[in-house]
C-alpha cells in the first residue's frame, strides 16, 4: 500500500499520541513545503503546548485569539484569529495556540457534542485553503479527537528507534470508533511517515516492517535524523525556511509531493 493523498485529503491531522516523534516539526516543515510549493496552507495548532505557535517565533501568551477562543466560542471569528506567517510561498497562515487551551480542554471534553467543534469552526474558511495541515497534543484526548473529526485524513510521524507500534493500534482502533459511529465516516490513516530515521538501524526496519503489518500505508518519504531540526524554532521558522538545502529540508520538500497533488492544487 502507498499513501494516496490526492485533493480530497486537503484537511491532515498530524498525529500520534505519543511525544516527541516529530508532530510539530512535520507540521511546520511539511506546511511550508507545500505553500512553497504553490499550495495555500493554514497551519492549526491544537496543543496547549503551542510548540508549532512557538517555532514561528509567536508568544501565546500575548496572542488574543487563538484555537482556544475560537472553540469556546461558536460565534468567534477564525479569519481574524488567522496569522499569515509570510514567505516565498503563496500562502502560509496559522490559527495559533495559546496555553488557554489546556485549561478548555476539560470543559470542551463535557460540551455536546465536543468531537466537531474545530470542524464547524475550519467551515466557514476551508474555501480559502488548499491544505490544513493540524498539530495535536500528545493524547487521545478531545483536542486529538476534534483534529480528527475535522480532517480527512491522519499522518503519521513515527520515529523508528522507538517501539510505537501500541500507540499506532490504538490510534487505528480511535479512527475505527470515529468511523463507526459516524463522527468522521471517511477517516483513515493516509500515511506513516518515520521520523528521525537512520537506516543503520536494524529495530528501525523491524518496526516499519511491523507498521506494514497493520496495515497502516508507509510513506515512501523518511525524514533523516539532523539537530539542525530543534535549531529551526529558535530562529523562529522551520528547517525547510531556515536551510532549503539541507537533506532534512529536502525530504520535507519530497513529503509534500508524496503527501498531495501540489500541482493540482496550484
Ligand atoms: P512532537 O510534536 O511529536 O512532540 P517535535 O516535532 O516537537 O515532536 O519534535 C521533538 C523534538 O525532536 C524537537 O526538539 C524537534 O526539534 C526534534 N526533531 C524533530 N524532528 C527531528 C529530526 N528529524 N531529527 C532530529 N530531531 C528532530
Ligand atoms: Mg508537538
Amino acid at each position: 500500500m502507498t499513501p494516496s493523498v490526492s485533493r480530497q485529503h486537503r484537511i491532515l491531522a498530524v498525529t500520534n499520541q505519543k511525544g516527541g516523534v516529530g508532530k510539530t516539526t512535520t507540521v511546520a516543515n511539511l506546511g511550508a513545503a507545500l505553500a512553497d510549493a504553490g499550495a495555500r496552507v493554514l497551519l492549526v495548532d491544537m496543543d496547549p503546548q503551542c510548540s508549532l505557535t512557538l517555532s514561528w517565533g509567536l508568544r501565546p501568551s500575548e496572542l488574543s485569539a487563538t484555537t482556544c477562543e475560537v472553540l469556546a466560542d461558536p460565534e468567534a471569528d477564525l479569519a481574524s484569529a488567522v496569522r499569515a506567517l509570510g514567505g516565498p510561498g503563496a500562502r502560509l497562515d496559522l490559527l495559533p495556540a495559546s496555553r488557554r487551551l489546556g485549561d478548555l480542554e476539560p470543559r470542551l471534553a463535557q460540551a455536546t457534542a465536543k468531537e466537531v467543534y474545530l470542524r464547524e469552526a475550519l467551515g466557514g474558511v476551508l474555501g480559502e485553503y488548499e491544505v490544513v495541515l493540524i498539530d495535536t497534543p500528545p493524547n487521545l484526548g478531545v483536542l486529538t479527537i476534534n483534529a480528527l473529526a475535522a480532517a480527512d485524513g491522519a499522518l503519521v510521524p513515527l520515529q523508528p528507534e522507538f517501539l510505537p507500534l501500541q500507540g499506532l493500534g490504538d490510534l487505528k482502533a480511535t479512527i475505527e470508533l470515529l468511523r463507526r459511529y459516524r463522527v468522521n465516516p471517511a477517516l483513515d490513516i493516509v500515511g506513516v511517515v518515520a521520523t528521525m530515521a537512520s537506516r543503520r538501524f536494524l529495530l528501525e526496519r523491524e518496526v516499519l516492517q511491523a507498521a506494514r503489518a497493520l496495515g497502516v500505508p508507509m510513506c515512501a518519504t523518511r525524514i533523516p535524523r539532523s539537530v539542525r531540526f530543534a535549531e529551526a524554532p529558535a530562529r523562529g521558522r522551520p528547517l525547510v525556511r531556515w536551510l532549503p538545502d539541507h537533506p532534512g529540508a529536502r525530504a520535507y520538500r519530497r513529503l509534500a509531493e508524496e503527501v498531495s497533488d501540489v500541482r493540482a492544487a496550484a
